[in-house]
């Protein structure tokens, strides 16, 4: 029966992939098989496979799995919890990863992270066939080079996965898509297979929390950091005390957070998590407006589209007393003149603190962030305006705001269709309706130049306009004054 060879050749790349060894052969072939319905395994003889990575081998299979009845329908959604099982077998438990993180980590702190991201991979819990899939491009602008993403990695629901799980009451476990208790979990029509995650214990500020990889990796290595317990998001002096525990941990990695509040945090308010990974972001390279120096700390305001204070020292304990000074400052801070209120009925002013190392030096940027809405900005003051809404509509989070665009997924099929209208002098079809002004602004500024590059960095100058909007400071005279004016108060506050 060819589904031998199927899963001999599996087996193989678990060995050349270093996720199991040869003594583990006969073990994981009779699991294999057990989860296929197969009496007995008849060998079959392929001695390598070269492949970087498996969802060729697993396709057959899993048609195989799908025939003989195992999983249904036969979706993307569906193919992918029982690929997750399959691939399960072939990855070490929990403990196991775990014991062999923190061995690496005595030895060399880059091979522990580099051990469990190529696992990540290899054991297809990070996809890449998928994720090599999303475009990415560099544009200049007037803050430095930006990363643009278009993200492809996240498949589409298919109205048979959500006809299947119209069947099934919805449970409340795991509490969310963060939760530890995710690791090993099947899965369902709204939940993605988890059989195959992996979690790798972390002591933070004396607290539990896990690192993991993002199955969709925005950008090298992008990792998530979780709190043991579901509770949620809220920046504090302990966030501060965590990132730096991080960052000393694993000085290769950054470690940002997301706002506590909702509009300016990220997608996800109901469980404590950070993000990080390993990845050079424009924001490093910022200009500086202006620089102060505060005992053994160096503060510096920076010019970029959104208002960033960045702390530097070799001191880690002066970053974080200032850095929760800072915080409370701003959290009392109203400027009517700029449109900043501290409180309506609420609190809004909030903080995006991101972390990392440089050598000695520990750097901390502060991104100020306000949740006002407004009748005019009903989804937010600061936060993009109607007008960039073709191009992203959703929070800025800790990612965008260093500099690097993820994109909504239909901007990779309307692109094209605007290179189409723009090079031939097309009219606009309705399709593209949401474009039609800025496709109308770029017809007049296109001077046959390699269109690509044109339209990629139209699109970016749209993106900083998106989080330009964010910024509660703006970038221009009367911005900076406004900007001036609360360091020059800080200041004296920190002095
Ligand atoms: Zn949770």
């Amino acid at each position: 029966m060819k589904i031998y060879s199927d899963m001999k050749r599996l087996t193989m790349y678990a060995i050349a992939s270093n996720l199991i060894t040869e003594d583990d052969f006969d073990y994981v072939v009779n699991r294999l098989s057990n989860l296929l319905l197969i009496d007995e395994y008849m060998d079959q003889s392929i001695g390598y496979v070269d492949v970087e990575e498996p969802s060729s081998l697993l396709a057959p299979i899993l048609d195989y799995a799908h025939e003989i009845g195992l999983f249904t329908p036969n979706t993307v959604t569906f193919r992918d919890l029982f690929e997750a099982k399959i691939m399960d077998i072939f990855t070490p438990r929990p403990s196991e990863i775990e014991h062999v993180f923190s061995l690496l980590h005595t030895q060399d702190k880059q091979s522990a992270t580099n051990y469990f991201y190529n696992l990540s991979q290899k054991n297809n819990y990070i996809k890449t066939a998928r994720t090599s899939k999303n475009v990415i491009w560099k544009s200049k602008t007037p803050y430095g080079e930006f990363d643009m993403t278009i993200n492809l990695s996240k498949p589409e629901k298919d109205p048979r996965d959500i006809i299947a799980q119209g069947k099934k009451s919805s449970t409340s476990y795991p509490q969310c898509l963060l939760c530890k208790e995710n690791v090993g979990f099947y899965g369902n029509a709204t939940h993605p297979g988890r059989s195959n995650h992996r979690i790798v214990k972390l002591l933070l500020n004396e607290e539990e929390f896990y690192l993991q990889y993002s199955p969709y990796v925005y950008y090298d290595e992008h990792s998530i950091v979780l709190k043991k317990e579901h509770v949620p998001m809220n920046v504090t002096k302990k966030t501060f005390i965590r990132l730096f525990d991080f960052i000393d941990y694993l000085p290769h990695y950054f470690l940002g957070s997301n706002a506590g509040l909702p509009i300016v945090g990220g997608s996800i308010l109901s469980h404590e998590h950070y993000q990080g990974g390993r990845h050079h972001f424009a924001i490093e390279d910022a200009k500086v407006l202006s620089s102060y120096q505060v005992a053994d700390v160096t503060v510096k305001q920076l010019f970029w589209p959104l208002s960033v204070i960045r702390l530097e020292s070799t001191n880690r304990g002066s970053i974080i007393e200032m850095a929760d000074q800072i915080y409370k400052f701003w959290e009392q801070y109203t400027d009517e003149s700029a449109g900043i209120y501290a409180f309506t009925t609420a609190p809004h002013n909030a903080i995006t603190p991101i972390a990392r190392k440089n050598g000695d030096l520990y750097v901390l940027d502060i991104t100020l962030r306000n949740n006002l809405t407004s009748e005019e900005f009903p989804l937010g003051i600061f936060h993009p305006h109607p007008e960039n809404h073709h191009i992203k509509k959703e929070n800025i989070g800790l990612i965008e705001v260093m500099g690097l665009a993820v994109l909504p997924a239909r901007l990779a099929s309307e692109l094209p269709m605007i290179k189409d209208v723009i090079v031939g002098d097309l009219e606009i079809p309705q399709e593209l309706d949401i474009h039609k002004e800025w496709i109308k602004e770029l017809k007049q500024t296109y001077q046959q130049e390699d269109i690509n590059q044109f339209l990629n960095d139209a699109v970016t100058l749209k993106f900083v306009k998106c989080i330009e909007d964010a910024g509660v400071f703006k970038q221009n005279v009367d911005g900076v004054n406004h900007f001036n004016q609360f360091m020059e108060a800080l200041i004296n506050v920190l002095n």
